[in-house]
């Protein structure tokens, strides 16, 4: 019985599945955002690394431009061609090349190179060199050489950067016009003018063309192809470095923390987005419990309700060798409380009474409350019985201790019925409705007993059931009459009273036991229609012989409430009645016991000058402070006991006794039930004020409008 529990995991899996979404939609966003980002900052880097790698381009080429144009500057020979101071040309030319390249600025070596690669004059850093030019200039220079030596009338120039001696140097190669004079063949010699890519140089570039960390790398494979240095054939001898600026990384740097920001935001929003689905889930889930809860267990008590029990009982069909005990609890007399105290008092009642069973059974059943008044123990287990009857015989002293609330002892007793059976041969419900007929039983028995249920009791229960349908449609019907009964004074036997009795005649002429269809009426609700159907009837019948009282039976039932006062105040004024003439006649019953209700009553009995009379005195408890609580004007002794007086000395001895009580607390006794004059006698002569008997006369059928009871009644 935990129906709260599939609700629970489905709760855990849903906010499982919350999180990983959560998870899988912040992971993925962030993953895209920062792979995006990592992206642009790497193409940023690649970009910029590109434009780095054009500008140290530009600045290789514009080198290679310099010495280009300072190659054609020097191979000219027009603006200078006369000689000067003795002073040739040629010899001008040479010194202002050495000097040049001492200096350094624009280019640090010449070589004037014939066309068949003789070294005519050389000169590095203002130094004389011999050596042929291959040696100097490497492998790249002859090919030059061979070119422009074969195109020279058109004034060509070559240039590109060699592996020198010297290292990595742009290079330019024209016809030196000023040599044809010294050499006297026609022809041009030619004009290699170079500048060394030194760090000097590379770091110059690197200032020009703003380049950071610019610098010569000559390991040739693994320099960058965007910025390598090629000799003319294409041979890598060398290239440009320089540290990457990374803009986008720099950049990347400057936005993270803003994204972080923004994911960190990200991420607590959803974690308060899960948290609130979970709380909203488990306001949810609470308020199912609580109807879970509600829905199988009573309000008032606590325990387990009407529909928990049966779907127990359900439960248990097929399992196991078992067997099931239903112990059906009625609290007797809880209505008249509810009805008298207020529903308040009910209630704090049965929470106490519910707080007492639940603590009875503890562990050994199921406890439920099935109706209002009504509670039910379900044991299971092998051999049921046992336990069964102890915890019903247990259930009954519960009732039975008086339960002080406020000012006030309330008083209930219990009715108990058990059914065991297994649950695999008897639905639940049978075995519930078993009980409760069982139940019915021991209320019938009188309360606070036990009854087991039998296939009898059942049997039993059908034919009240019937019966209980036979009187409401009789009691339409007209079946029901009454007959009266003469009471006589002992000391002349004038008829006094008359006792009512309820007579039922079947439509088919049968007649039924008044003690049979009473008690029916009594179980089934019926008996304050009855009631009033018999107290209006004797009413009418004391209308007409004013001469005489009329005793009326009243079931304690009919006084569990201060109704039945305006029920007497009502017959007596519509016949015009005076109250003295109704007497009421109860018996000892327990089936009312607060007595404050009864109390209350009688009290409104007696200040009406209504006289009550205890009827069947002798079989019951009754005390003499019993007596003088409910103010009993008289009582009437039993007719077991009285038809026994003249058989037994002993049950004379009893009946005289009983007198001598009534007498001490100030009452009249009337016997009932005599049949012989002995009995009479005797009665007579124990101290009995009245007698009733078929002696006197049997109860007949009340006189018709305009008749009235004789006077004087046959003596017999
Ligand atoms: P009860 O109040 O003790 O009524 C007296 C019973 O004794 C009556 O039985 C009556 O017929 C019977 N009786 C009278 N004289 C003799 C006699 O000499 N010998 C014998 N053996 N019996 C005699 P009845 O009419 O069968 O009523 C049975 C019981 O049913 C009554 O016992 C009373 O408790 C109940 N009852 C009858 N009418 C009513 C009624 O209107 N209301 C209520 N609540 N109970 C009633
Ligand atoms: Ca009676
Ligand atoms: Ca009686």
């Amino acid at each position: 019985m935990k129906p709260a529990t599939a609700a629970q995991s489905s709760s855990h899996s849903l906010v499982a599945i919350l999180i990983l979404v959560s998870l899988l939609v912040l992971g993925g966003t962030g993953g895209v955002v920062f792979y995006a980002l990592s992206g642009l900052a790497s193409r940023t880097n690649q970009i910029d690394n590109e434009l780095t790698g054009q500008a140290a381009r530009a600045a290789l080429r514009a080198m290679e431009q310099r010495v280009r144009d300072i190659n054609s500057e020097f191979s000219r020979s027009d603006n200078l061609s006369a000689p000067h101071r003795g002073v040739s040309l040629f010899e001008r030319r040479v010194a202002d090349l050495c000097a040049g390249a001492r200096f350094g600025v624009n280019f640090d070596l010449f070589l004037l190179v014939s066309d068949q690669m003789r070294n005519l004059v050389g000169c590095i850093d203002g130094k004389r060199v011999r050596s042929p030019p291959n040696e100097l200039m490497g492998r790249a220079l002859a090919p030059i050489i061979r070119d422009v030596a074969a195109t020279y009338k058109r004034n060509t120039q070559r240039s590109g950067f060699m592996l020198t001696k010297v290292g990595i140097a742009a290079v330019s190669v024209g016809p030196a016009w000023w040599s044809i004079a010294e050499f006297g063949n026609g022809v041009p010699n030619l004009l290699v003018i170079g500048k060394r890519l030194d760090d000097s140089m590379v770091k110059r570039m690197g200032r020009d063309f703003s380049i950071t960390g610019l610098k010569l790398a000559t390991d040739t494979k693994a320099v960058n192809a965007a910025a390598a240095i090629r000799e003319p054939d294409g041979r890598i001898i060398g290239g440009l470095a320089w540290s990457p600026r990374q803009p986008g990384d720099i950049a990347l740097g400057q936005f993270l923390p803003t994204v972080y920001a923004n994911f960190m935001f990200l991420t607590v929003a959803f974690a308060g987005m899960v948290a609130a689905v979970w709380i909203s889930f488990r306001a949810v889930q609470d308020s199912n419990r609580q109807s879970a809860h509600a829905a199988v267990h009573d309000a008032l008590t606590g325990l387990a309700n009407r529909a928990a029990l049966v779907s127990t009982l359900e439960s248990l069909a097929g399992k196991g060798q078992e067997e099931a005990a239903v112990i059906y609890i009625d609290l007797d007399g809880f209505k008249e409380i509810n009805d008298f105290y207020g529903h308040e008092m009910g209630d704090r009642l049965l929470k106490g009474f519910a707080a007492g069973l639940a603590m009875l059974v503890g562990s050994k059943g199921l406890v439920a409350r099935v109706g209002g008044d009504e509670f039910v123990i379900l044991v299971i287990g092998n051999r049921v019985e046992r336990t069964a009857l102890s915890l019903a015989s247990s259930a009954i002293s519960l009732s039975s201790e008086p339960l002080r609330v406020d000012a006030h002892d309330l008083k209930v007793a219990a009715s108990v019925g058990v059914a065991i059976a297994k649950p695999q041969d008897l639905a639940g419900e049978e075995l519930l409705r078993r009980a409760d007929i069982a139940m019915y039983d021991a209320k019938r028995k009188g309360g606070c007993a036990i009854a087991v249920y039998s296939g009898a009791i059942d049997a039993e229960l059908k034919r009240r059931l019937q019966m209980a349908d036979d009187i409401r449609a009789g009691l339409k019907a007209g079946e029901f009459w009454i007959a009266c009964q003469p009471i006589v004074r002992a000391g002349d036997l004038k008829p006094v009273a008359m006792e009512v009795l309820a007579r039922w005649t079947r439509a088919d002429g049968t007649t039924v036991d008044p003690r049979d269809f009473i008690s029916v009426a009594e179980e089934h609700g019926i008996i304050d229609e009855l009631g009033k159907f018999v107290l209006e009837e004797a009413c009418t019948a004391a209308k007409r012989n004013r001469t005489l009282r009329f005793n009326v039976n009243i079931s304690a039932l009919q006084m569990r409430s201060l109704a039945f006062l305006d029920l007497v105040d009502n017959a007596i004024i519509q016949n015009g009645l005076s109250t003295d003439q109704l007497q009421i006649e109860m018996t000892e019953s327990r089936l009312l016991l607060d007595g404050s209700i009864l109390m209350s009553v009688v009290e409104g009995l007696k200040t009406r000058g209504i006289r009550l009379i205890l009827d069947d005195f002798g079989t019951g408890y009754a005390s003499i402070a019993y007596l003088r609580q409910f103010q009993f004007d008289a009582i009437k002794l039993d007719k077991t006991i009285c038809a026994e007086v003249g058989k037994s000395v002993n049950s004379l001895t009893m009946a005289q006794g009983m007198v001598l009580v009534a007498k001490a607390a100030g009452l009249e006794v009337v016997a009932e039930g005599i049949e012989t004059k002995e009995q009479a006698n005797l009665l007579k002569l124990a101290g009995c004020t009245f007698f009733q008997g078929y002696l006197f006369g049997p109860p007949q059928a009340a006189p018709q409008a305009g008749q009235i009871y004789p006077q004087r009644l046959p003596t017999g």
